[in-house]
């Protein structure tokens, strides 16, 4: 049992890596998360190993609550920078929370229960005052582009921040604990008017400098894909016809390149990822959908020259916890086919 008076978790898991010493600008807030995913303590860590990222807590679908990085110290999981006293990473708490549904993402009423708790426990504990979106807990979207933390922002936040009031109000006046949290409400529809079909178009460019055919979602059917068999790929494009699609490419050479949003092949600089002579092993995505329509994802997958079939499916973006890999490719190996589709569920 989590020892809410005095910010304890359950359990403690310290990730040991992806964070940084020390807080120079103080904690002013809770960064609220959604695992995108319905992970447990362990399987978190893995995630964020493999992704260079991590939080302070994670909240699983039971509620428990697990520490692994220490309030004292700054978590990587805002997107936001640290050391340039970002509001989130530098600033803020980070909780992720285990989701029940991916379309939408909703999360566990008892992550939720849990959650809320801790986020009160927290607001007392470092005198941030009572718990108020956006003023003292925020969505990890306010500090970055994401779909995180889906729903805790949407249907299931007045949920969520009723009962971190009542658990804060409860805390504060030193009685044991607020009326019991309500029974589960329906399942919330996905919010947004219809987008209908989003069309991405996209093309990998061979090391000898040649582009590859473009390919429109899967190349009108699931065999269609960018890129060639075995082949060394440097530059990347995409491009969609509504919203907006964020790309990044990793090479063997650099690492992850900064993120692209416009797809042209004419323009090596800021309309592809990779650069010129660098092998490709790896890619990311992340479509933001317009404002007003129910949400949809880039989903996508890739090969490498190193082993026969495709790699599992991503979607979004990998800087929270996520049931995919965050990204897709194998680190080392040079990715030689890609496929990209936009949709509001995986199409693989
Ligand atoms: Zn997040």
């Amino acid at each position: 049992m989590a020892d809410f008076e005095n910010v304890q978790p359950d359990e403690y898991k310290l990730l040991g890596r992806n964070y940084t010493a020390g807080r120079p600008w103080g904690i002013t807030g809770v960064t609220i998360h959604h695992m995108a995913g319905d992970l447990d303590a362990d399987a978190c860590n893995r995630v964020w190993r493999g992704a260079g990222t991590s939080a302070h807590y994670s909240v699983d679908r039971n509620g428990k609550i697990v520490q692994h990085v220490n309030d004292t110290d700054r978590a990587w999981a805002c997107g936001d920078g640290v050391g340039v006293n970002s509001g989130g990473n530098d600033r803020s708490i980070s909780i992720e929370h285990a989701n029940c549904g991916a379309n939408p993402w909703l999360v566990h009423d008892a992550a939720i229960e849990s959650g809320a708790h801790l986020t009160a426990a927290l607001c007392r504990y470092y005198k941030l005052g009572r718990p108020e979106w956006m003023k003292n807990v925020f969505p990890h979207k306010h500090w970055k582009a994401t779909a995180c933390p889906g729903e805790l922002a949407g249907s299931q936040n007045a949920k969520y921040m009723r009962r971190a009031q009542e658990w804060y109000d409860a805390m504060t006046a030193g009685t044991s604990a607020p009326a019991p949290a309500p029974q589960p409400q329906p399942q919330p529809q996905p919010s947004g008017k219809p987008l209908g079909k989003v069309n991405v178009r996209y093309a990998l460019r061979n090391l000898n400098g040649s582009w590859n055919a473009e390919v429109t979602n899967f190349g009108g059917g699931e065999d269609g894909f960018a890129g060639v068999p075995n082949g060394r790929h440097d530059l990347l494009y995409a491009k969609v016809d509504k919203g907006m699609l964020r790309y990044r490419a990793h090479t063997i050479e650099d690492g992850w390149l900064d993120w692209v949003t416009k797809g042209d092949p004419a323009d090596t600089v800021n309309g592809c990822a990779g650069v010129p002579g660098h092998t490709i092993d790896g890619v990311q995505c992340y479509y933001v959908t317009p404002d007003g329509y129910a949400y949809q994802q880039a989903w996508y997958r890739t090969q490498t020259t190193a082993r026969a079939g495709w790699l599992g499916a991503c979607c979004d973006d990998g800087d929270s916890v996520s049931g995919y890999d965050g990204w897709a490719g194998m680190l080392g190996e040079p990715l030689d086919r890609l496929q990209i589709g936009i949709g509001a569920s995986n199409p693989f």
